[in-house]
């Protein structure tokens, strides 16, 4: 055990209080404000009329081109993908994808390679690989290919030697294999009613799901340390558990919800709780997105549509209100999942996953910018302990900040505190009581919402340091582990001066 602060019994107090029920929840209201990441779209035009829309709800984008069948339209998809983001390189990541033509060609790995590398060279941070593979490509033997395919080796190892992201739709949800009356979200049924071709449950000559899943496994137990995105919940959608089990199995890959909301929100109707505790439990490894498509000329009409589904995803990750859903009969409570998991599911885990995207999305901080924690601040806690804590102006490498806490019989704590650049990185040193400084990394920085964190995973408590300006209201936070319990304290700053 190591805790950072000599813990008084009244400062136990208090974070018990804090660890049992003081989580902070965004609100509806909050939409607008929080910047925002969805990692699965597919915005295909020359016009910029949707990315623009989409700043008013501060959305970011992983913009993908995939490869299907239909060979006229993947050059015009690439062709646009570029476009969107040459346009503006801090609004789409663009994710590329790469020819199956000539696979039976001696030299399609070679050409795939070559491919790939100019792809690379102009900014493509991953390569999605399509549901074709699985369900449609055949080799010059009319045999169907799997991912597993060894001809595909070469070509992933390529794409982790360039540190690039793997991106897969494999397979279909597990719906697609079952009967229609038994599908459970509205949305499945008119598609596979529809589109009976694509309706495997009508197709038994074709791999079940499980093959599928199980192909798709093989590939990433011979690529165990790629980074992989499983798109629509790796198809695994109709079980958290499942989802679960897979994460563990694969400790690089992280999932996306896009276009299975309503299959989460049926297993949410049966059991809240445990789809909750899924998410909490995995938040650093799921991604928000939607699967939005835009066409030409298409922008504001596709902006006012996925606004929509926007609000009805936050409302149900933020509120435990009874939503309505398109894919379901019955409403559905929302989770109301803590903020700091929103974020992480909302955008945290896509700046890590992408880590060369979205420019304006700075990870990094030069000391300057921190200018907005200089000042005077006071907190009056509900105990009569006043809290004062002062942060200096950035000058030179470092800003020095320290923090007096005076309680109702006079007994008073303190401690100095530096955040300073070295080498590159910013860093937090914290000494309460004048001792030694133990040091803090970056963790997470946000210039327009004013907020940053620094994290040292050695200390128990606090493992986690957060700062939060809204005006003239600056939250600090800090969290760990007390005794293996989740703990947090906070405190509300106004501006004195
Ligand atoms: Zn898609």
């Amino acid at each position: 055990m190591h805790y950072l602060f000599a813990i008084s019994l009244a400062l136990l107090a208090l974070m018990q209080t804090a660890a049992s029920g003081q989580e902070q929840y965004y609100s509806l209201d909050d939409f607008s404000r929080v910047a925002k990441i969805d990692i699965h779209a597919h915005i295909h035009t020359d016009d910029t009329d949707f990315v623009n829309l989409s700043k008013r709800d501060r959305f970011r984008f992983v913009n993908m081109a995939v490869w299907s069948s239909d060979s006229k339209t993947n050059a015009e998809k690439h062709r646009t993908m570029w476009v969107q983001y040459e346009a503006d390189p801090d609004r789409t990541a663009p994710i590329c994808s790469f020819p199956l033509e000539n696979w039976d060609s001696p030299d399609w790995q070679q050409a795939t390679i070559a491919y790939l590398k100019e792809q690379f060279d102009r900014g493509a941070v991953g390569v999605k690989i399509w549901k074709n593979i699985g369900m449609e490509l055949r080799d010059s033997e009319g045999q169907l290919v799997m991912v597993d395919d060894p001809k595909l080796d070469p070509v992933i190892d390529y794409i982790e030697s360039r540190g690039k992201v793997l991106l897969g739709h494999l397979g279909e949800p597990k719906n697609c294999w079952l009967p229609i009356d038994e599908l459970t979200t509205l949305n499945d049924r008119s598609y596979f009613s529809e589109n009976p071709k694509y309706h495997m449950h009508l197709h038994p000559e074709m791999p079940s799901y499980e093959e599928q899943v199980a192909a798709r496994d093989r590939m990433l137990d011979k690529h165990p340390t790629v980074s992989f995105v499983g798109c629509h919940l790796a198809s695994l959608e109709w079980s958290v558990d499942r989802i679960a089990a897979f994460l563990e199995r694969y400790p690089n890959a992280t999932v996306g919800v896009a276009a299975r909301m309503g299959q989460l929100q049926y297993q949410t109707q049966r059991d809240r709780q445990r789809v909750r505790k899924f998410f909490i439990e995995y938040q650093d490894r799921i991604m928000y997105g939607t699967d939005t498509g835009v066409r030409p000329g298409r922008g504001a009409e596709k902006y006012a549509y996925v606004k929509k589904k926007w609000l009805r995803d936050w409302e149900y990750f933020n509120t435990d209100h009874q939503i309505e859903v398109p894919e379901l009969p019955d409403p559905v409570q929302g989770i109301k999942l803590p903020k700091t998991v929103v974020d992480k599911i909302y955008r945290d885990n896509a700046l890590r996953v992408f880590a060369a995207s979205w420019p304006g999305q700075k990870r990094s901080v030069s000391l300057p910018q921190l200018n907005w924690l200089a000042g005077k601040w006071r907190c009056k806690m509900p105990d009569k302990s006043v809290v004062d804590e002062d942060w200096m102006r950035p000058s030179g490498t470092a800003m020095l900040g320290m923090n007096r806490t005076v309680r109702g019989d006079g007994q008073t704590s303190f401690e100095f505190m530096r955040i300073a650049s070295e080498d590159g990185s910013i860093l937090f040193f914290a000494s309460p009581s004048g001792r030694k400084a133990t040091p803090f990394n970056l963790a997470y920085y946000d210039q327009p919402n004013q907020r940053v964190a620094f994290e040292n995973e050695d200390n128990d408590f606090p493992n986690r340091v957060i700062y939060d300006r809204r005006g003239d209201e600056l939250t600090g936070r800090i969290e760990g582990k007390f005794n293996g319990q989740p703990a947090s304290l906070q405190w509300k700053f106004e501006l004195v001066e």
